[in-house]
């Protein structure tokens, strides 16, 4: 375990994440059986179907959509993409920024092939599986940067990366637990990306409850908040947020795969107030 992250905070943090390998990131979490896409219960169609969901009610709409924290992973943004004219991809590490690069400018050998999760948003919007080269195309077409991100600075980004109003919807999946070394640090951290969103604007946020730890590759233990349903719904009072959904889901004991000790999944959706 990265125990210095727990001594020296935030700083620490990012010295765990140094270690961070994107491949076996995505081999980890984006793989059967966390991805199978033939069970109900597994937790990527479950991620899927909460976001399309989102998306889909009417009141989530608009310029620009920013992901916050997106690691070397798409599937946060593939429903997302159709109703949002501009989407903006943030990570803190370069070979998480490289490795979607290569993904958006059809380099080829990425880190996992997103095909299967295209084919099942496509079904999940009543469209054809065999559609998925064309939301594939309006992915690469919407995309207009990949940014650094530190969601410890009070400005995350760079200043003038987004227009002055803000963004129009926020989304951020298994960010802030795992890079804050406590629930002060990850209610901070929320603050700090709610100064990205206009008034109004929408956030979306998915991450793990009850989690202490996960591994970002081979050895590289990273500490986690473990949070629970109470802590998140606090946070996001404290910050100005309303929250609109909750919803949980629970692990079955065949996805604890030994890359973390998660024991479930919450997904937000909430407004600024
Ligand atoms: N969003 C992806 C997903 O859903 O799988 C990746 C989540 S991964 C658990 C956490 C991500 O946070 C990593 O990509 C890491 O590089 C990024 N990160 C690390 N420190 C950060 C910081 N200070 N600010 C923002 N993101 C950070």
């Amino acid at each position: 375990m990265c125990e210095k992250a727990k001594e020296d905070g935030v700083a620490a943090m990012a010295a765990c994440y140094q270690g961070f390998d994107p491949a076996a990131y995505l081999q980890y979490n984006y793989t059967p059986p966390r991805a199978d896409f033939e069970r109900q219960d597994s937790i990527v169609p479950w991620k899927l179907g909460c976001l399309h969901r989102a998306f889909t009610e009417g009141d989530v709409s608009g310029e620009l959509l920013v992901d916050i924290g997106s690691g070397p992973t798409l599937y946060q943004v593939l429903s997302g993409c159709e109703v949002f004219n501009r989407v903006i991809l943030t990570d803190f590490l370069e070979v998480n920024r490289q490795e979607l690069r290569r993904w958006l400018r059809d380099e080829g050998d990425c880190g996992l092939d997103w095909t299967p999760y295209l084919q099942h948003v496509c079904k999940l919007e009543g469209r054809q599986p065999s559609e998925w080269t064309e939301k594939a195309a309006r992915l690469r077409a919407v995309v207009s940067d990949i940014l650094p991100v530190d969601v410890h600075r009070p400005q995350p980004l760079a200043p003038g990366a987004l227009p002055s109003v803000g963004a129009d919807c926020l989304v951020s999946c298994f960010c802030l637990e795992s890079v804050s070394p406590d629930l002060a640090a990850f209610t901070r951290a929320l603050g700090h990306i709610q100064g990205l969103l206009r008034p109004s604007g929408h956030l979306l946020l998915i991450g793990a409850l009850g989690e202490s730890y996960y591994f970002g590759g081979p050895g590289v233990k990273i500490p986690v908040v473990p949070l629970n349903e109470a802590e998140v719904c606090a946070s996001l009072k404290e910050t100005g947020f309303t929250l609109i959904r909750l919803e949980v889901y629970t692990l079955p004991q065949d996805m604890r795969v030994g890359v973390d000790d998660v024991s479930g999944v919450f997904f937000v959706k909430a407004k600024k107030e």
